[in-house]
């Protein structure tokens, strides 16, 4: 469906492993002071002084994690190092390095990855991340990519999931849905496209949605902005599998409860008239969808007028005792037990 412009396609076997290693990392920069050795040794060498560091790592699997079929490699090489940096960022932390590692079978020539480490380094600059190294090894089926991301943090800045106290109020970044319901989209398009080769799908209005599941974006600009706004949370989360199993971990490791309320999820207009479009209920697709990025975290009520103006929040629940349990309270006023649904991997 992506028509890919690279057409030229050079074999692997033509070049050495190290000259591929070479030429796909030579346009890539220092700029991180901790950094003392980047690629090229054994090992990379990082200096933090006095911070801490943060380390995050996820492995994508071809046709588990990402399907090339509608997913261009260089925006899978830019999604794939902004799922790690959001990890970085949910701690509170500022990503310095990363590593990339990639198994690759014979069917992708050199050109293919061209555009995957294009990717990796508009991510890279955007982000002001270090590629410091990683590893390149054949597969006999897909492509995999590990990356592994490095991180800083003043000691008393770090975020986990588990300082919520009762009474505390739950906050979210940006909108939900949106990355789920562009997969959605694609996935149709693909179906349509097997049945006709020669159709041309209109993407159009389905822009946004679209954008959200093949380019995501990490906030980094919500770490800058917590820390002018001078509030620590007091648990934070990064949301890659969905709003209600995100809540879930928070409160399980804080051992509070929590009330959601569903008419305060922030949702996408597109979202909502795309979901209306599938016939697919919205709050479901904001609790389960996964792929949004944004943050999730508590404030403690006195940070609350700190916040309270700034379009990029929604105040969505309040945690509440253990005992009081997890809901979801609906537009109607009922309760309903929140569940860790996610729609993805594992799940048949
Ligand atoms: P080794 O044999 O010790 O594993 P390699 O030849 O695999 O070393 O790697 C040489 C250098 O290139 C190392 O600095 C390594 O971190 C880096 N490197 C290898 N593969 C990649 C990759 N896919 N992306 C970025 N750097 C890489
Ligand atoms: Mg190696």
């Amino acid at each position: 469906m992506i028509e890919d412009k690279n057409q030229e396609r050079t074999p692997l076997s033509h070049l050495g492993e190290f000259a591929l290693i070479e030429h796909l990392t030579k346009n890539f920069k220092i700029n991180h002071k901790s950094t003392i050795k980047g690629i090229g040794d054994d090992a990379a060498i990082l200096n933090f002084k006095d911070k801490k560091v943060v380390v995050s790592t996820d492995l994508l699997v071809e046709s588990v994690h990402f399907d090339l079929s509608y997913m261009p490699l260089k925006h899978l090489g830019y999604k794939a190092v902004v799922v790690n940096l959001s990890d970085v960022y949910a701690m509170n932390a500022t990503p310095t390095q990363i590593t990339v590692s990639i198994a690759v079978s014979n069917r992708f020539p050199l050109e293919a990855l061209e555009d995957l480490y294009a990717g990796i380094e508009a991510a890279a600059k955007i982000y002001n991340v270090d590629l410091i190294g990683g590893d390149t090894t054949s597969s006999n089926t897909g492509l995999l990519i590990s990356i592994t991301a490095i991180g800083e943090v003043e000691d008393e800045k770090i975020v986990y999931r588990n300082g919520t106290k009762p009474n505390d109020l739950l906050v979210v970044t940006g909108d939900l849905g949106a990355a789920y319901m562009g997969l959605q989209v694609l996935e149709r398009e693909k179906e349509v496209f097997k049945v006709n080769p020669n159709s041309q799908p209109d993407l159009e209005p389905y822009t946004y949605i679209v954008e959200r599941q093949l380019k995501p974006e990490a906030r980094k600009d919500i770490i800058k902005l917590l820390e002018e706004l001078n509030v620590t949370p007091t648990s934070m989360i990064d949301i890659s599998d969905g709003l209600s199993s995100e809540i879930i971990h928070i409160c399980k490791q804080s051992q509070v409860g929590c009330d959601l309320y569903e008419e305060k999820i922030p949702l996408d207009p597109a979202v909502i008239s795309v979901c209306e479009e599938f016939k697919i209920d919205s709050t479901t697709v904001a609790l389960n969808g996964g792929e949004d990025y944004e943050l999730l975290f508590t404030i403690s009520q006195e940070d609350y007028p700190k916040i309270k103006a700034n379009p990029n929040f929604t105040v969505i629940g309040f945690m509440k005792e253990a005992e009081a349990g997890m809901h979801l309270v609906t537009r109607a006023e009922s309760k309903i037990p929140l569940k860790a649904q996610g729609w993805k991997n594992f799940n048949a």
